[in-house]
């Protein structure tokens, strides 16, 4: 499909919940935190060549990647952060294209957190953001994850501003109500997004 819809949000906004749902209608998802692992996955030459460069240290017990140990190793390096990135930015990029590419629905859905901050608006058709109040979201990730309220808070002003996202958007989920609600703007979007796709074609 080449009509692609992003999907973004905050921490525990409902992103997950949203994107179960569209892929439940039949819509094919392509997932950034998923690509992310997926490129550094044991037996890949990424991987072989982060612990080259950085230590057999990074490798757990199970053969992943300790994703924790390596940020904590680019944390404070400046360098080390620029090698890393220039080995999985393209990495990433390519398989992204790839698995959009390869979807069969009439529109695929980028689902990625960072979307915004990344500044990915562009190859996507539309943006849609599920928005909440500050208050429901750190109450929902807490609730979630059990971690404290100062962590999450901290992952909350690190990332985009949800003015920011809402500026950003052309369509906005409010997930602020229950997911009977939620399924209501669902497939209101839903069948927009096909009419949409489906004219944007010839
Ligand atoms: P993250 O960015 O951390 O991956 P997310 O945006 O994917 O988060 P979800 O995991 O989908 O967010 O939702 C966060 C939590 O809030 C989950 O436990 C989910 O079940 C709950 N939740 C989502 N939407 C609603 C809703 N409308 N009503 C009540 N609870 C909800």
């Amino acid at each position: 499909s080449n009509f692609i819809v992003g999907l973004t949000g905050g921490i525990g906004s409902g992103k997950t919940a949203v994107s179960n749902r569209f892929a439940k209608l039949g819509v094919g998802i392509v997932d950034a935190d998923v690509i992310a692992r997926e490129v550094v996955e044991p037996g890949t030459d990424a991987l072989a060549m982060i612990t080259a460069h950085f230590g057999q240290h990074l490798i757990q017990c199970d053969g992943q990647l300790d994703r924790a140990a390596l940020r904590q190793t680019i944390f404070s390096n400046a360098e080390a952060k620029q090698w890393l990135e220039s080995l999985l930015h393209p990495l990433i990029a390519n398989e992204t294209a790839r698995q959009l590419a390869a979807v069969q629905s009439s529109y695929a859905m980028y689902v990625s957190p960072l979307l915004v901050e990344r500044s990915q608006q562009g190859f996507c058709q539309r943006l849609v953001v599920v928005d909440v109040p500050e208050p429901v979201q750190l109450e929902r990730t807490m609730k979630r994850d059990s971690n404290e309220q100062a962590q999450v808070e901290r992952i909350i002003a690190s990332q985009a501003s949800r003015e920011a996202r809402l500026a950003a958007a052309s369509d906005v989920i409010d997930n602020n109500a229950g997911f009977a609600e939620l399924d209501k703007q669902i497939s209101q979007l839903h069948q927009q997004f096909l009419d949409l796709a489906r004219n944007s074609k010839v």
